[in-house]
């Protein structure tokens, strides 16, 4: 009975094989690409920065630039710019907008950061940029939309770019050539557990 099962697995195996072979090799494009990590669940940005490590560690140059996160202690950022100062790491100068309740502040302090964003969309030296919590420039308005898809879609040709942030808007996500849904199916902090360092931030 156990061969039989053994033989069975190793025919529907040889199948996948062939499928997925199948499937690799009509995959030809070689291209950067826009990747958006959107919804309400966890792991966006905790995605967007495995993804920088991923790059780095091929011995490629990536760049980050944080929006709205602004001088929250937080462990990846603390990383970067300790152990890889070769990365450009940006961030906006200022907080959650429901915490600095100033529009004119956030609007000032996104100008600042997505003109950092600007140089790094330009550099051709870099594999991968990730541009953290932009959707909520985009959502807030505080920076004009078409301009920062400009920047996006005329980035040299090599270059992926990584956009979170909840909401994304249909728009971004049509420009995107990979979409990811995070779905918040259960997250321990309503059931009253604090966010923890290493793990939440
Ligand atoms: P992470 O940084 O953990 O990958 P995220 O980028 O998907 O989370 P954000 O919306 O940017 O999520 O949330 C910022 C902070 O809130 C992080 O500390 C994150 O762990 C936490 N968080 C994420 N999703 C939820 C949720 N559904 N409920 C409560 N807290 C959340
Ligand atoms: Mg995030």
């Amino acid at each position: 009975m156990t061969s039989d099962r053994n033989e069975r697995h190793k025919q529907a195996m040889q199948r996948r094989k062939a499928l997925v072979d199948e499937k690799v090799s009509q995959a030809n494009d070689e291209r950067g690409i826009l990747i958006v990590l959107t919804g309400n669940g966890k792991g966006k940005s905790s995605s967007g920065f495995g993804s920088i490590v991923r790059c780095l560690g091929h011995g490629y140059k990536a760049g980050i630039v944080q929006f709205i996160k602004g001088t929250w202690d937080c462990g990846e950022r603390n990383f970067i710019e300790q152990r890889c100062p070769e990365a450009p790491y940006h961030v906006m100068g200022s907080g959650f907008t429901w915490e600095t309740q100033d529009r004119e502040r956030d609007i000032a302090a996104a100008e600042q950061a997505w003109q950092q964003a600007e140089i790094l969309l330009k550099d051709k030296s870099l594999h991968l940029v990730l541009l953290d919590e932009l959707t909520y420039v985009l959502k807030y308005g505080w920076i004009d939309q078409q301009r920062i898809f400009d920047a996006i879609q005329n980035r040299p040709s090599e270059m992926s770019v990584i956009v979170t942030g909840r909401a994304a808007s249909k728009a971004l996500r049509e420009i995107a050539d990979t979409v990811t849904e995070m779905t918040d199916e259960k997250h321990a902090f309503r059931a009253g557990v604090k966010a923890r360092k290493g793990v939440d931030w």
